[in-house]
């Protein structure tokens, strides 16, 4: 499998270290509101290249975290913690946000049939590991303590932008969302490990450490956390691209400073959900859950397709009218599916170069609208229905739109409609027309018509014979 490595720049063919376990870490939601659907475009796609990697017969263990600490209102290390904010604004207490939130987050991925992680940990569970790494940063001379507070000193480091170019607006984070510089850095990059003093003395949540009562830096929980259950060294690390920089920038600074040598072999990142106005935010007030789309008559699964119709490397423009057009497209595609019957047998060939298309797809650095449109060319196949159903089921295991289960709730929908509007009545006139036509007795056929129509039922007539309905 070909992936775009963003630590390298370029794709690179997937070698984890150990081939019988690939480890993957993803940072998980800070729980102090709802996910939006641009974060949860960055949950589909990771959840398609855990499966994508599963696909290609990997086994793998996947680790994420739930920031319910540390995340403080700008990615650099200023303003107030989310987390607090969260609960001002509802009037409950820190804790009772993360639970709340947290699921509600798991709730919306199985909407989408994102899978949960393996490994599911709260940052606030493992405050241990984050002082024994920042005591271990401290004796190796790549922290410092000052004004009460601990900070990583990214002059230690020979190359702290491992992801390459910033531009200006990156390197300006803090200054951007309007908070003041903090004069204890001796370095504009370096970062707080460990908050003992923050302008906001009422945080919630505190700890003991060996440099006083304090909480943990954002950055470090996702260090801790991916060693803790998934050792020293890393496969892949995903997130959306704004955790590029600062937040993953400093996870490896602090994890190959801590560790001693490389920590994580590949980068992967999720380009942003925007809107017409720019990237969709929660800090802009506004933003959609999967709960106002459902709201709006959307089915979950809609959304599941439009994400997979673009790459993960491109920004993706939320409309309505994008959305109703992966609406259409879903269920003109569970209708075509509805039609296939489970007759003959597997053409094993067929299966073959079928499949072969889809996992070429994938393997092209996860190449989603490709794979979707493999489904389409399975549906125009020449081979047995036996084979198409079986070639869905396992591309499901990759692109989890329900393919076989909507189509079967379409079926058993169409079969009900059906048979409420039975009448037996109606249907032997509708043959003997087609008889009297066969025999050539037009005079009959069109009385026949004509009945009906005075009764109010019109004649369809259709390849696969007469049809009606109730005009
Ligand atoms: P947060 O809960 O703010 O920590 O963000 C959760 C995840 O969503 C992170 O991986 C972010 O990089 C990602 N994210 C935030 N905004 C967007 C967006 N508009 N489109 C895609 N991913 C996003
Ligand atoms: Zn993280």
């Amino acid at each position: 499998m070909y992936l775009y490595n963003s630590a390298t720049h370029k794709k690179e063919l997937f070698v984890p270290n150990d081939p019988a376990l690939v480890k993957m870490y993803t940072c998980g939601p800070t729980v102090y509101h709802f996910a939006h659907i641009g974060n949860l475009r960055t949950y589909i796609m990771e959840d398609v290249l855990e499966k994508a990697l599963r696909y290609a017969g990997y086994n793998v263990k996947r680790v994420m975290n739930i920031t319910d600490v540390g995340h403080l209102a700008s990615d650099a290390d200023t303003g107030e913690d989310k987390m607090l904010k969260g609960a001002r604004r509802e009037h409950k207490t820190v804790m009772e946000i993360a639970k709340y939130y947290t699921d509600a987050f798991f709730a919306d991925c199985e909407k989408l049939n994102i899978k949960r992680p393996d490994v599911v940990e709260p940052a606030t569970n493992c405050i241990d590991n984050y002082i024994d790494m920042v005591q271990r940063l401290l004796e190796k001379g790549s922290a410092y303590v000052a004004g009460g507070n601990v900070y990583f000193d990214t002059s230690t480091l020979e190359n702290y932008y491992v992801f390459g170019s910033h531009d200006e607006e990156d390197l300006a984070v803090g200054v951007r969302e309007g908070v003041e510089e903090d004069t204890n850095k001796r370095n504009k990059n370096d970062f707080v490990l460990w908050f003992t003093k923050s302008k906001f003395e009422d945080q919630a949540l505190k700890w003991d450490s060996p440099w006083g009562v304090g909480y943990p830096g954002w950055h470090i929980e996702c260090s801790c956390i991916s060693m803790k259950h998934l050792g020293e060294n890393l496969d892949i690390h995903a997130g959306g691209i704004d955790n590029a920089f600062p937040h993953h920038t400093n996870e490896i600074a602090q994890s190959e400073s801590y560790l001693g040598h490389k920590w994580c072999n590949y980068w992967f990142h999720v380009h942003h959900l925007n809107t017409d106005t720019g990237k969709m935010s929660k800090s802009k007030g506004e933003f959609l859950t999967v709960s106002l789309l459902e709201q709006k008559g959307y089915d979950p699964m809609a959304y599941r397709l439009f994400c997979l119709q673009s790459h993960y490397r491109r920004n993706l423009v939320f409309s309505w009218e994008n959305l109703d057009n992966a609406v259409a497209a879903y269920d003109k595609l569970i209708a075509k599916i509805a039609t296939l019957k489970n007759e003959g047998e597997v053409e094993e060939e067929a299966f073959g170069q079928l499949k072969a298309r889809f996992q070429k797809a994938l393997d092209g650095d996860l190449n989603t609208s490709v794979a979707v449109t493999s489904v389409y060319d399975v549906l125009k196949a020449k081979c047995s229905d036996a084979t198409k159903l079986a070639l869905l089921a396992d591309f499901d295991r990759v692109l989890s739109l329900n393919l076989l289960s909507a189509a079967e709730n379409l079926q058993k929908k169409q079969a009900q409609e059906a048979a409420a509007s039975a009448d037996p009545e109606i249907d032997a006139l509708v043959a003997a027309r087609t008889e009297a036509k066969k025999a050539k007795n037009f005079a009959e056929a069109d009385r026949i018509r004509d009945e009906l129509k005075a009764r109010g039922i019109e004649i369809i007539d259709t390849p696969q014979g007469a049809k009606w309905r109730k005009v």
